[in-house]
């Protein structure tokens, strides 16, 4: 039997215990930060399982590391279960109805995520024992992927200093080696304090606060006509200053992301973002605070890992779904918005060309992508592991084709049994393509060339600012 087949074995024996972890991480749906029983449900459960644990990480009070074995290699698994603001909603319903009305939910699957990472680890362990293999397999339980860019602060305070290669994946609908691209992304919080006066009786003596977000605003739009096409910049309107239009607003708030395909790219679009602030502070008469809360490096895949990925992928495919699995999937796609409907079928041509259509009368993409669509638009800070370690990281389906990202769709499939099957799936590749780095010294060096190679005497590109902490805010 090959070792992926062993492995695979071991995933599917304990495959009740991994549901129930992911189940219940959906369950608590907490969001960047505030993982607590999510990272004590893993943690606990590794300690049990006999990994060392180490619990908080670089002032992340809800990061841990689970280790396994000595010596090089030191093969990193990450993980996450961070979940997001506003998304909670019920399990397996196809309309959007809320579990708990505000509350959040996994609308990116990282409740699977780190679960899959951790069966990876189990895994391993328990055939490093059987096989007497030495080397070193250490799962990174990582917080506050979402909005706070969490691995960020792991990199900083040098979490991966040790490590030789690191490996994870995503959930999502296509089975795809993830290609690098990913864009670098800062968050920044600008607060502009003004006057408050009577807005009929005395408005001469007041400075709008709210005056200044909205002309800083108006001031970024205009921008976007002289920046780069691939950068991206959005804002939310965290404080308004008040609900009542009779009083001048003394303070507002907005919450910047400004994304580029480079972190240099990124810092120069800030400087600009921050002129804009500036400006409109000095039109309205008021004061502005710039406070940069987050920052994400852009992914560099690593191409030895990524062929390994897909080589496993390759062997472990297709997945293979049930009647009831497909019909499960089918009764969420046809709940998707007629743009998402679009998007699907311009993704099954541009993957497939004339065949598109036979891959669209099945719900579920049960196949390799290997086609390369190019690296996301999206940000993650997987990216800035990839500059310290070399990386590899793939997608995995785990729900109906064309499910939008970050959206109710993805919380309701997020316990189903198509969600399930990818989680095993992922951790199968996982646990295969670490094995092969743990065993082949010569491919542990072929990566670092390659990973050498690609970053080309770049080095991290560290773009926290040097008082930035891990904080929920
Ligand atoms: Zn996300
Ligand atoms: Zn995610």
């Amino acid at each position: 039997m090959s070792h992926t087949q062993d492995l695979s074995r071991l995933i599917q024996n304990r495959s009740d215990e991994f549901i129930s972890i992911s189940d219940d991480i959906w369950g608590f749906a907490e969001s960047r930060f505030q993982e607590f029983r999510s990272f004590e449900r893993q943690a606990a459960y590794m300690e049990q399982q006999g990994f060392r644990v180490k619990r908080g990480i670089a002032g992340e009070d809800t990061a841990f590391t689970a280790e396994y074995g000595s010596g090089k290699p030191v093969i990193a698994l990450l993980g996450e279960y961070d979940a997001l603001s506003g998304l909670s909603q019920k399990a397996d319903e196809p309309c959007r109805c809320p579990l708990q009305e505000g509350g959040d939910g996994h609308g990116c699957g990282h409740n699977l995520l780190g679960t899959a990472s951790l069966a990876a680890a189990v895994a391993l362990k328990e055939y490093m024992a059987e096989k007497n293999l030495p080397g070193t397999i250490r799962y990174y339980g990582c917080p506050a992927e979402e909005n706070a860019g969490g691995k960020a602060f792991l990199v900083r305070d040098g979490a991966f200093a040790d490590c030789d290669i690191a490996i994870t994946w995503h959930p999502g609908w296509m089975n795809q080696v993830t290609p690098s691209g990913s864009l670098a992304n800062f968050r920044v919080f600008y607060t502009f304090h003004g006057k408050s006066a009577h807005a009929a009786g005395a408005p001469h003596l007041g400075r709008s606060a709210l005056d200044g977000v909205e002309i800083m605003d108006v001031g970024v739009n205009y921008m976007r006509e002289h920046m780069i096409d691939e950068a991206r910049i959005h804002y939310a309107i965290i404080n308004t200053g008040g609900t009542a239009p009779n009083v001048v607003q003394s303070e507002a708030q907005v919450l910047y992301a400004i994304r580029a395909p480079k972190v240099t790219q990124v810092k120069e679009l800030f400087e600009r973002v921050n002129d804009c602030a500036r400006g409109a502070a000095l039109i309205t008469g008021t004061t502005v605070d710039i406070r940069q809360v987050a920052a994400y490096s852009d992914y560099h895949a690593n191409d030895v890992i990524s062929e390994k990925l897909g080589e496993h992928m390759k062997e472990l495919l297709p997945i293979g779904y049930t009647d009831e699995e497909l019909e499960y999937a089918k009764k969420f796609q046809e709940v998707i918005t007629d743009l998402d409907k679009a998007n699907l079928k311009d993704t099954a041509k541009k993957l497939c060309g004339k065949d598109s259509g036979k891959v669209l009368e099945k719900p579920l993409f049960d196949f390799l992508v290997e086609k390369n669509l190019g690296g996301g638009k999206g940000s993650t800070d997987v990216g800035d592991v990839s500059w310290v370690v070399p990386t590899g990281q793939f997608n995995a389906v785990t729900w109906c084709a064309g499910t939008p990202g970050h959206a109710w769709q993805v919380v309701a499939q997020g316990k189903g049994p198509v969600a399930h099957k990818g989680m095993l799936f992922a951790a199968k590749v996982m646990a295969a393509t670490a094995y092969d780095f743990l065993t082949d010294p010569d491919l542990v060096e072929q990566a670092k060339k390659a990973w050498l190679e690609d970053l080309d005497g770049e080095t991290y590109p560290n773009a926290l600012p040097a008082d930035a902490k891990p904080e929920i805010w």
